[in-house]
């Protein structure tokens, strides 16, 4: 065969592109595989995080929050802004700007590394042979040393609400409105349901979310869930739990959803619909049957703790298998595939996997919550601070939210950070790096912050364990 590569990677995501980077980096060639169009029928590498999702949903969550700051905010500092007006198209294209830019950046570092593009669906139709179909159905076959297989996953479609792509639509379509719906449903008030609900309600529509579990947020440190449900309530986020969507009804003016809840039947119209309630992985099509890759009970590619399928040489990484779907956990797991392929020790430390909402405030965590480890039997103790007595974030009028850090009562290793609060998505690093390092609450509690920093509430909770906070009674 013709055509030979060290590594061919399909899927260029974040997992993807990562993997195929470091490969280059160490030396062997390496070519990626990605089928992705984006709207403007141009090829696009990056995948899911780059296209459609977590870059175009922040530049989206900014400009509302940009948007929201000069009509309810500003006047408190003493700025008055009179004849505010919204154009949606722009703040489409400005997201559709930051999205080119950094897809076209990694098409520039796959240049710089010598890594070939193939644009097309990828298929495995022999342990380490890769068969390409072209956009206009010609069929190309690479043989490789190893395949990492990084396809990414999608929306989970329900058969109460199918989509329409106008009136019911999924995450990327929810990106695309060229107007404020005035009345937005929202099904799954999970991750995206929580960001994209943010995003319209602060331009101005009137957001229900329809929730099919009782508990709010039910993954997420149960404190942290309350002061997040009452701000997004206070938002006018109108959060309804314990719903079953039972059928959906699109008409000339709307779209309306019945649902059951515990008082019995009801309807809810709205303009538009956004159905969110989870995603899969990319599985169909992406290997020939008589190669016998293994799939787990729900369809993600079967891997063990270093990423190895059941074929030799044969890995997956990122949403396609186990574990969280985020971004950084796929790029984490690209790098040490790739590393493995090389000889080396490559290695994702699955236990410090941070997690941000992105709503205002924004929700961090990483490790264990007292919940699981109430369950698992483990001794531990808490160290809890609020925003409100953090003098940088009084100054900021950005008071709602707390630091709470857990740390094992007997050796005081930190177990736990869960944050609910201004810039969470960045204070949750300090708490990643001292769990990655083994650290104690003491060695935060040891640790100077500067002053006057969101920081120094992660440094009083960290204190707080101890029970020697110097800005609040213990
Ligand atoms: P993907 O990014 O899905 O990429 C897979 C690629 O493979 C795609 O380009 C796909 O077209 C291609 N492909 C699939 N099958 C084939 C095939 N057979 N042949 C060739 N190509 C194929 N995560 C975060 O960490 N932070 C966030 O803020 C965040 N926000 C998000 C917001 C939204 C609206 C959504 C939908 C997701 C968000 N995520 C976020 C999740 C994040 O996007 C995913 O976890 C991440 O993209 C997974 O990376 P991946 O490389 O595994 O797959
Ligand atoms: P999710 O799992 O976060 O939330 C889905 C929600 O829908 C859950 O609360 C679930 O109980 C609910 N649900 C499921 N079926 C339902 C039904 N029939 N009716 C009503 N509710 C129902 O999933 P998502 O919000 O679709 O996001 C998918 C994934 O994408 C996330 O889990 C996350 O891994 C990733 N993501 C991450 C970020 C981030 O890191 N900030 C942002 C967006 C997406």
């Amino acid at each position: 065969m013709a055509n030979n590569y060290d590594v061919i990677v399909i899927g260029a995501g974040p997992a993807g592109y990562c993997a195929a980077i470091r490969c280059a980096q160490l030396g062997m060639s390496t070519a990626v595989v990605d089928d992705f169009v984006y709207k403007d029928g141009q090829p696009a590498l990056g995948g899911t995080c780059l296209n459609v999702g977590c870059i175009p949903s922040k530049a989206l969550l900014d400009s509302s929050e940009q948007y929201h700051k000069v009509n309810s905010e500003l006047s408190a500092h003493g700025i008055h802004a009179q004849g505010v007006t919204l154009d949606v198209e722009q703040m489409i294209a400005r997201k559709d700007r930051v999205v080119k830019e950094l897809t076209g950046g990694i098409r520039q570092l796959f240049k710089a590394n010598k890594i070939d593009w193939l644009h097309g669906h990828g298929k495995l139709v022999e342990p380490k042979t890769v068969e390409v179909t072209r956009s206009g159905g010609e069929r190309e076959r690479y043989a490789a040393g190893a395949v990492v297989l990084a396809t990414g996953s999608r929306s989970v479609e329900i058969g109460a609400a199918p989509l329409d792509h106008e009136r019911v639509v999924n995450s990327d379509g929810a990106l695309e409105f060229r107007e404020v719906p005035p009345r937005l449903g929202i099904i799954g008030a999970g991750v995206i349901g929580l960001e994209m609900g943010s995003v319209w309600s602060r331009l101005g529509s009137e957001v229900v979310l329809l929730e099919a579990q009782d508990a709010f947020l039910g993954p997420v440190d149960r404190q942290v869930a309350r002061t997040g449900q009452q701000a997004f309530k206070k938002q006018g986020l109108d959060i309804r739990l314990g719903c079953r969507v039972t059928g959906t009804q699109v008409g000339e003016d709307g779209v309306t959803v019945a649902y059951e809840d515990k008082s019995g039947s009801q309807e809810l119209t709205v303009d538009r619909l956004i159905v969110c309630v989870g995603r899969r992985p990319n599985t169909d099509e992406l290997s020939a049957k008589e190669v016998d890759l293994l799939l787990d009970e729900r369809g993600f590619v079967d891997v063990d703790e270093t990423c190895r399928t059941n074929l030799p040489d044969v890995y997956a990484v990122g949403d396609v298998v186990r574990g969280p779907m985020l971004a950084h956990k796929g790029q984490e797991e690209g790098v040490m595939v790739a590393e493995r392929i090389a000889g080396q020790e490559g290695h994702v430390s699955y236990e410090t996997i941070p997690w941000v909402i992105y709503t205002d405030p924004e929700i961090a965590w990483v490790g264990r919550t007292e919940e699981q480890l109430k369950k698992a039997g483990v001794p531990f103790s808490t160290g809890v601070f609020g925003f409100a007595a953090n003098g940088r974030a009084r100054a900021m009028d950005r008071t709602t939210g707390t630091v709470k850090l857990i740390a094992h009562a007997e050796t005081d290793r930190l177990l736990g950070a869960h944050i609910i609060g201004p810039q969470a998505s960045e204070l949750i690093a300090e708490a990643v790096v001292a769990m990655e390092f083994g650290g104690s609450a003491e060695d935060l509690a040891r640790t100077i912050h500067a002053h006057p920093t969101l920081s120094e509430t992660v440094h009083e909770a960290a204190l707080a364990v101890g029970k020697r906070a110097i800005h609040k009674a213990n």
